[in-house]
């Protein structure tokens, strides 16, 4: 992949740390040779994204809370002014109280269910107009998904009834943002052991199924999904647009217990 994203910038949200999924992708594309602005979440989040992003030498245009449209906005006129133009946005970011990422989904609070769609949903969207706005020659806009938006899993709740919404919205973006040649495609991701996964109930039962049913018999790396990333992010999927990638060693396509699956 070397040189395929030479020549390209773009802003990645959702970095916390080395086990994000947003560093998986911030890799690849440096090493494709991307140059990369980041956010972060609060100064916590600040000590552990700067020397992240000091070792790809990408741009830290500051804090970015996404339910505070002031920071999202003050993110965009610092690229405006430093950049002037983007090719790229990586939205990696998803929240739900994780009270409520446990038993039944029918037991959903108003509250949780309101910040958990402004965060995990809305947030892409908010982000895709500024974003637009700087994408003058085309461009293409990744969000990250989860197979809990297609059928039910355990203690996933309302982040999948949230992931559903996000992949409609993937779509609807898409048909607004094509005629400027600005594609929007979602990555869905096996599931990896990172900060958000851990707030889930049983994450390491989820885990252990996919590893035993999946049809690569194991689970799903960041590099991994940073690399199949780069194809949503390059050229290479010029063509493509509105369309949910899955990245899970093949375990959407399965319907029932491997045979050869041992207990958990
Ligand atoms: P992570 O904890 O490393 O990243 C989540 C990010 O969301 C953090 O950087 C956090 O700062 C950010 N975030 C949360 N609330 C925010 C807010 N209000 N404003 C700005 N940023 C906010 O975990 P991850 O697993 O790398 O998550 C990245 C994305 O991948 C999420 O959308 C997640 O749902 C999705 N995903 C994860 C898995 C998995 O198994 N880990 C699988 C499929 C999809």
């Amino acid at each position: 992949a070397v040189g395929l994203m030479a020549g390209k910038r773009g802003l990645i949200m959702g970095l916390a740390n080395n086990r994000s999924i947003a560093w998986g992708i911030a890799k690849s594309l440096h090493a494709a040779g991307a140059e990369i602005a980041l956010t972060y979440q609060g100064d916590a989040l600040r000590k552990r994204v700067e020397p992240l992003a000091a070792e790809l030498g990408a741009l830290v245009v500051g804090h970015c809370d996404v339910a505070e449209a002031d920071t999202i906005d003050a993110v965009f006129a610092t690229l405006a002014e430093k950049w002037g133009k983007i090719d790229f946005l990586v939205h990696a970011i998803g929240f739900s109280d994780k009270d409520e990422l446990t038993g039944r989904y029918v037991d959903t609070t108003e509250g949780n269910f309101q910040k958990t769609m402004l965060i995990s949903v809305y947030s892409f969207t908010a982000v895709a107009r500024r974003a637009e706005k700087l994408m003058t020659d085309g461009g293409s806009m990744l969000t990250l998904t989860y197979y809990g938006a297609e059928k039910v899993m355990p203690n996933y709740n309302v982040m999948g009834v949230a992931k559903a919404a996000l992949e409609a919205s993937v779509k609807y973006l898409a048909v607004d943002l094509g005629p400027q040649n600005i594609r929007v495609n979602a990555l869905s991701a096996g599931p990896i052991k990172t900060l958000a996964a851990s707030g889930i109930g049983d994450f390491r039962y989820i885990l252990k199924w996919n590893e035993y049913n999946a049809p690569l018999r194991r689970t799903v790396t960041i590099e991994e999904v940073g690399d199949s990333s780069l194809y949503l992010l390059s050229d290479l999927s010029r063509a493509v647009t509105g369309e949910v990638l899955h990245v899970d060693s093949g375990y959407h396509t399965v319907g029932m217990k491997a045979v050869d699956a041992p207990d958990i």
